[in-house]
């Protein structure tokens, strides 16, 4: 079964190919007014930067070589109001770069999880939650350079370099040549090192998600207790420490790289200035040129150099962005395997009618989980599902939810095929109570109006009071206010599985779902979830993965399924008299004394 086509759809590796900076721009798109006000803004900043080496230079050859005390202090207040409007340019620079920027994460963020929102079960069963969260936080904050690095500064450092580049050859094209002479050897240790950074950073995300995805399983509830139970502490801890140590050196190269590279560029940005004072030194001699003019140029350079090295690293800062929105695309270019066929329309009845015909379904091609199954649920029936463990039961009810499709033939819920109508009018109708109760780390009331956003307290209490757990909610420290879940009010599986039928009763759905819980509770648990339960189904149409007695004997029709295909049909007796699978099960049942469900039914 094709259950994500994603891994197949995702471009290769082409960091930043055309389409890619498309989709970057679609991002940016939104908020253009603010990113023009930036640029004029960092454009302003540039020019303005200009100005201070031609006060320095009037300082030293008119100010002080005319010796006009008048001229000095008004440089001097001058070159402190540009220092001023530099500074408040930059302050507003920086307001809006950080403005567009987080914006742009939120958008990102919420369109990952939109996104991962929409996806079939199958994609979950498959990946890796840790995964999943490295995706949305690290590599999303990773983009946050784009705007911040990569736009503003490639904004501001080519009108710096531009502007900068035209004053020099306006004062002198000799020394303009002599300042140039430099830039290709800053150019080319820049491009080895771009490509080294990238691939470490690379390596250095994926890393990570791994990591985080072995700090979420195995400090996660259920993975803890895995843990504790096999007495796998030691085993864990140096998994993580190997983990750990390898994600450490790949950090350390990664910084290392970056730091010789650093200091290579800085030897050869020094030997501009060396070259300008050999050159310009003996023209002064000779009195070609003036002081201010060379201290000027020299103050110069720094703007042409800085820009210059910024501009190669930019590079590297954009390929890295790169890979980082790369690996945020490859998720939003996840497509549902199922969603709304493009002319769905909404259940028209809800009468909860359910049909299976012909049905088959295979989660791996060629291995058939499901195997032609036909059988009809009509309101107000039950049917239960029995077989061995691995038979297909679970995955019949997935078909009816639609969480998987089936491979051939079709499911109809009142007539339709489910394929044709709305995901959600579809869902809306079925209720479903399974072993692994789960409940949002929430207040009581809020767990249960997960169902119906707009429940009235008086409904919260008939259904809980209907699924017999009122009573123990309003004797909890703040009764339908306290929290439970993950770090809440721990709840026993009994309680919680009650809270769960109360939730479905509020729901009110005409198909009922039951994966009966295998661990028996204690007789006075067990009593009020069976009979919560009977209120829930009356009227309703029910599939019950059965494993008690009591079901398959209130049960209209059993389907006994075995790898997928159903071998037997029929009631409780009718299956014992026609001494089968079936039969054999029930004889294998009776006498286990293992199993209380089947000993209490003899009672
Ligand atoms: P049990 O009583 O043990 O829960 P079951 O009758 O409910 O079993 P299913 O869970 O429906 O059985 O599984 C039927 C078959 O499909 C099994 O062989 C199982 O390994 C396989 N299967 C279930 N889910 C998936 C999946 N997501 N990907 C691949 N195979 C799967």
């Amino acid at each position: 079964m094709n259950w994500w086509h994603g891994s197949d759809q995702v471009r290769s590796a082409t960091a930043v190919s055309a389409v890619n900076l498309r989709r970057v721009f679609h991002f940016l798109a939104p908020y253009w007014p603010q990113l023009v006000v930036l640029l004029i803004i960092v454009g302003l900043s540039s020019l303005i930067g200009l100005v201070p080496p031609f006060i320095i230079r009037s300082i030293i050859d008119t100010a002080i070589g005319q010796k006009d005390h008048a001229l000095l202090g008004w440089l001097t207040i001058a070159s402190v109001a540009v220092a001023i409007g530099f500074g408040l340019l930059g302050v507003l620079q920086s307001y809006l770069n950080t403005l567009i920027s987080e914006r742009i994460m939120y958008d990102l963020k919420t369109a990952i999880y939109e996104r991962l929102q929409s996806l079939s079960l199958g994609f979950f069963t498959n990946t890796r939650t840790g995964e999943m969260m490295s995706r949305l936080t690290s590599d999303v904050n990773g983009v946050d350079n784009v705007v911040s690095g990569s736009l503003v500064s490639t904004t501001s450092n080519l009108i710096t370099l531009l502007s900068t580049l035209a004053v020099m050859l306006a004062i002198s094209w000799q020394l303009t040549l002599l300042s140039v002479v430099v830039l290709p050897w800053l150019i080319l240790p820049t491009l080895t090192v771009g490509r080294v950074r990238r691939r470490l950073r690379k390596q250095r995300q994926q890393m990570n998600a791994s990591v985080n995805s072995h700090m979420q399983e195995t400090l996660g509830i259920s993975g803890f207790m895995l843990i504790k139970t096999f007495g796998r502490e030691r085993q864990e801890i140096t998994k993580f420490r190997e983990e750990n140590r390898d994600l450490m050196r790949l950090q350390i190269r990664e910084a290392v790289v970056g730091r010789w590279f650093f200091m290579v560029m800085s030897v050869i940005t020094a030997g501009g200035p060396a070259l300008l004072y050999w050159y310009g030194g003996g023209k002064i001699i000779s009195g070609e040129l003036t002081i201010g003019t060379i201290v000027a140029f020299v103050a110069l350079l720094a703007r042409l150099y800085n820009p210059a090295t910024s501009l190669m690293t930019l590079h590297v800062e954009i390929m890295t962005s790169a890979a980082y929105f790369e690996r945020i695309f490859q998720y939003l270019d996840l497509r549902p395997e199922i969603a709304n066929a493009p002319d769905a329309k909404p259940l028209p009845t809800n009468e909860g009618r359910i049909e299976f015909q012909h049905v088959s379904l295979e989660y791996v091609p060629g291995r058939k989980a499901l195997d032609d199954v036909s059988f009809t649920v009509r309101p107000g029936q039950m049917v239960a599902l029995v077989g061995p463990s691995g038979a297909g039961k679970s995955s019949l009810t997935y078909l009816v939810l639609r969480l998987y499709d089936s491979t051939s033939g079709c499911v109809l819920v009142d007539g339709q095929d489910i394929k044709t109508v709305t995901l959600e009018s579809l869902r809306r109708n079925i209720g479903t109570v399974t072993q692994e109760t789960f409940l949002f780390h929430a207040s009581v009331a809020d767990n249960l109006r997960f169902a119906k956003l707009e429940a009235t307290q008086a409904e919260l209490e008939e259904a809980s009071r209907a699924a017999f757990i009122h009573d123990f909610i309003i004797q909890m420290p703040k009764g339908y206010d306290t929290i439970v879940g993950e770090r809440g009010y721990r709840l026993s599986g009994g309680e919680k599985q009650r809270l769960t039928i109360a939730r479905v009763m509020l729901k009110d759905p005409r198909i009922f779902l039951l994966d009966e819980a295998t661990s028996s509770l204690d007789t006075h648990s067990e009593r009020y979830i069976q009979e919560g339960l009977s209120k829930l189904m009356a009227g309703r149409a029910s599939i019950v993965i059965a494993h008690r007695l009591s079901t398959v004997l209130a049960a209209d029709t059993i389907l006994y399924l075995d790898q997928g295909r159903i071998i037997e049909r029929g009631t409780h007796h009718e299956l014992l008299a026609h001494g089968g699978a079936y039969a054999r099960l029930y004889e294998e049942q009776l006498s286990n004394p293992n199993r209380p469900a089947v000993a209490s039914m003899e009672e």
